[in-house]
């Protein structure tokens, strides 16, 4: 099995940098299943091309999974392994280019961040669902697909095609989201998984699909075959993409696809449950100018600004790269000159003083504690309820205690996470700072309620007391 990966990049052999595998060499690299070798068929100024040669050996493959696989039988040994592209393609790719995938690159770091020419080659591609599964998994992405069905038999037309698609993808990409979603998607096309799934598959799923699964339409899909259909482990990977803040659709029709979801998989994604919650906060306080605190990529902004009721809207985060995205997705470079002056974004820590998050009826501070280090969560509170002192602060945060909920899950929601507190340390946590600057508060659950272990989400509303200021 074969992937090429082309740049046009000029001088086109910096490839050679950016995958840490040198023009000149051909190299092998063993795997458990077979042997990966790393050649380049051209290599010049203008245009220059790495091939990943894939050989397996299906004898070793069988004993690399030992006998407690599922399928032990004939299958195993007998079958397109060889020949195809498939999962093993993909891990092979990531061995192999582990750095690159990881957008390192000491002598080439400007270019390993950037986006740049690439044409992607895989000739022999199961996919299943078609062509047309290819188009939507990585026309999404900003490639351009072409994906030509492979003949069963080129001797026999009647015969029809094969599952097999010759896959071409152009784009200009950075190299390491390119790499990364290949790993991810490849298995999702092929769908049959050649591992055991560990406890660690949804925080590998998540380091692979940092920057572009949150935000894929079909997200839920490739979570579900990414994780070889065990619902809770999907419904652990819906909910961290969800606190990744960035649009999840859980809903897959039925109708276009046979990964039919579980019905719990169904219902509204929290993400969508804690921005309707939130809003209608909002609304109820009566406010008119609401700052979103750690707006992030601006989904609930989008939701304030579709709002007549709020005048005044501010987003403020500590990245930039949020920032970019919060701007696109409100079309902020299109906006009206009144509904631009009704909206600002600005960049800004939130553990120092800052005047301009002054002057609103409310703040929200959605998902954002838990990224802040305890030592410095003193200096939020003090920014934000002692200096800027909106007349209310709306505060929501994981509540651990559920994530037992979520099968597969070790370790917190998402890896910035901090801490996530339990029902007890929010409550402590929200009395104490109420009381320190003069505010009262009120605290809810957001999403299912378990009897024993609360809401998925919590949330705490605070109000400043009349008379609290001078
Ligand atoms: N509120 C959004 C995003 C939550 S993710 C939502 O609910 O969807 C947390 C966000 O907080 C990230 O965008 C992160 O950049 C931001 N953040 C974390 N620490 C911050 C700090 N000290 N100052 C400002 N923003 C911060």
């Amino acid at each position: 099995m074969l992937l090429t990966v082309t740049t046009t990049h000029r001088p086109a052999t910096d490839l050679g940098h950016l995958l840490h595998k040198h023009p000149d060499r051909v190299q092998a690299f063993p795997q458990s299943f077979g042997t990966a070798t790393v050649f380049y068929p051209e290599a010049g100024e203008d245009r220059c091309t790495v091939a990943l040669l894939l050989d397996v050996d299906p004898v070793r493959l069988a004993r690399s999974r030992g006998r407690k696989s599922p399928d032990f039988s004939l299958a195993q040994y007998v079958n397109d392994r060889s020949y195809a592209a498939s999962s093993l393609l993909g891990v092979a790719m990531a061995d192999v280019f582990s750095t690159a995938r990881r957008g390192r690159c000491a002598s080439r770091q400007e270019l390993a961040d950037s986006a740049i020419p690439l044409e992607i080659a895989i000739p022999v591609l199961p996919c299943r669902g078609g062509p047309d599964i290819a188009h939507r998994l990585f026309g999404p992405l900003g490639w351009s697909v072409e994906a030509a069905p492979v003949p069963l038999d080129d001797a026999h037309d009647d015969w029809g095609d094969s599952r097999y698609v010759d896959l071409r993808l152009t784009g200009v990409v950075r190299l390491a989201d390119a790499l990364n979603q290949l790993h991810v998607l490849l298995p999702v096309l092929d769908e049959s998984k050649h591992y055991w799934q560990g406890p660690d598959e949804v925080d590998k799923l998540m380091r692979s699909g940092e920057g572009w699964l949150a935000t894929h339409p079909d997200a839920a899909l490739i979570a579900r075959r990414y994780l070889g259909r065990s619902g809770g482990m999907t419904r652990a990977a819906l909910a961290r993409l969800a606190e990744l803040g960035d649009e999840v659709e859980a809903a897959v029709d039925p109708a276009e696809d046979d990964d039919v979801l579980q019905p719990a998989e169904r219902r509204v994604p929290l993400n969508t449950q804690r921005h309707e919650a939130v809003h209608q906060v909002l609304l109820d306080l009566g406010a008119r100018s609401v700052i979103d605190l750690g707006c992030g990529s601006g989904r609930f902004l989008d939701r304030l600004v579709r709002t007549p009721a709020f005048t005044r809207i501010a987003g403020a985060d500590v990245s930039t790269r949020s920032l970019q995205h919060a701007a696109r997705r409100l079309h902020l470079d299109r906006m009206s000159e009144r509904q631009a002056e009704r909206v600002q974004l600005f960049q800004g820590a939130l553990t120092y003083e800052d005047e301009r998050y002054a002057g609103f009826d409310a703040a929200v501070l959605m998902e954002v504690v838990e990224h802040v280090d305890p030592p410095r969560l003193e200096a939020l509170e003090h920014v934000v309820l002692g200096v800027a002192r909106p007349g209310a602060v709306v505060v929501t945060t994981p509540n651990g205690e559920y994530n037992v909920r979520y099968e597969g899950l070790v370790g917190m929601r998402h890896p910035d996470h901090r801490f996530e507190w339990t029902r007890a340390e929010f409550a402590a946590w929200s009395d104490r700072v109420a009381a320190a600057y003069g505010y009262t508060v009120e605290r809810r659950g957001i999403g299912e309620l378990d009897d024993t272990l609360g809401t998925p989400t919590q949330l705490a509303v605070f109000t400043r007391k009349e008379g609290s200021d001078d």
